[in-house]
């Protein structure tokens, strides 16, 4: 499932080409996705200028010029071609082997086409992902899907004091609690695995014991914000660095992920990859979702 890493690669690669263009046209060949898609949205869409493409946790927000946004949350498959002259390319490596959407494959749902002869198309094959409209006389921080996001995990809104403040009365697991988007936006599976193993925190430890009994963090705690921070940054940046080798591929249809060498994520049964640890990675359910971790390293 894209986390904020991918969802971020997606954004960089769609700004450039569509950014200050307008739509011509709009073709919804769906009533939904995961939900139904706004009344009429392909008319309401039709001349409207697109702004900016920003990002919040995992959603796209493709922002237009009368104030309204498109949200859009990729789900488990979903992806973003571009084609026009001289362009065709699917950014974010994580569909990988995934086949170009040109626009009028069966799973090629929604088509924006804009001025210059540029064709943005959204593929999702198992419909998990959706896209939603935003009002432009609603306020986004009131929209249902917005208004629950935590802070931004790369921003000035989180930090060490900001995160023990969430997790001093929880009791749940620091493995769940991270994954919650409430606590912080745009973590998934994947990465709170291996920032936990860096760590050195079990994903069982129970949340609040990661903060001191006057509220403030602990060392553990402060390390644990440098890692996801790190953490992502880097995805971003293999991300963002590899995306042009991805240009144009086909082939199997399996979900690749970033070349990125997963620490835990995966590994079920083979070595703990820390120099000082004879552990054995090792694989628990929790709230539904994998764990892995080291029981000998995480504590
Ligand atoms: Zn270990």
């Amino acid at each position: 499932m894209p986390e904020l890493p991918e969802v971020e690669t997606v954004r960089r690669g769609l700004s450039p080409h569509l950014e200050g263009k307008s739509i011509v046209n709009v073709d919804i060949r769906r009533p939904d996705l995961r939900f139904p898609f706004a009344k009429d949205l392909d008319k309401r869409l039709t001349g409207l200028k697109i702004r900016t493409i920003d990002r919040r946790g995992k959603y796209l927000l493709i922002r237009l010029d009368d104030d309204s946004i498109l949200l859009n949350s990729l789900g488990m498959s979903g992806r973003w071609t571009m084609t026009g002259e001289g362009i065709a390319f699917t950014p974010g490596t994580f569909a990988h082997g995934a086949v170009i959407g040109t626009g009028d494959g069966p799973h090629d749902h929604f088509v924006l086409n804009i001025e210059g002869g540029i064709r943005a198309t959204y593929t999702d094959a198992r419909r998990f992902g959706y896209i939603h409209f935003i009002e432009s006389d609603v306020n986004e921080e009131e929209d249902r899907f917005l208004s629950v996001l935590g802070p931004e995990p790369m921003s000035q809104d989180f930090d060490a004091t900001v995160l023990a403040k969430n997790l001093k009365n929880r009791s749940s697991p620091i493995k769940n609690t991270l994954l919650d988007q409430s606590v912080v936006a745009g973590l998934g599976n994947i990465y709170v695995n291996e920032v936990l193993n860096r760590t050195g925190i079990s994903p069982r430890r129970i949340s609040s014991t990661l903060v001191r009994k006057n509220g403030s963090p602990t060392s553990r705690l402060e390390l644990l914000v440098e890692q996801i921070q790190e953490v992502l940054s880097d995805a971003i940046e293999a991300g963002g660095s590899t995306l042009q080798d991805f240009r144009g591929v086909s082939g199997e249809d399996d979900l690749g992920w970033f070349p990125v060498n997963f620490r835990v994520y995966g590994r079920e049964g083979l070595s703990c990859v820390r120099d000082d640890c004879s552990g054995i990675v090792q694989r628990i359910v929790q709230a539904n979702r994998s764990t892995f971790f080291c029981p000998s390293c995480q504590r």
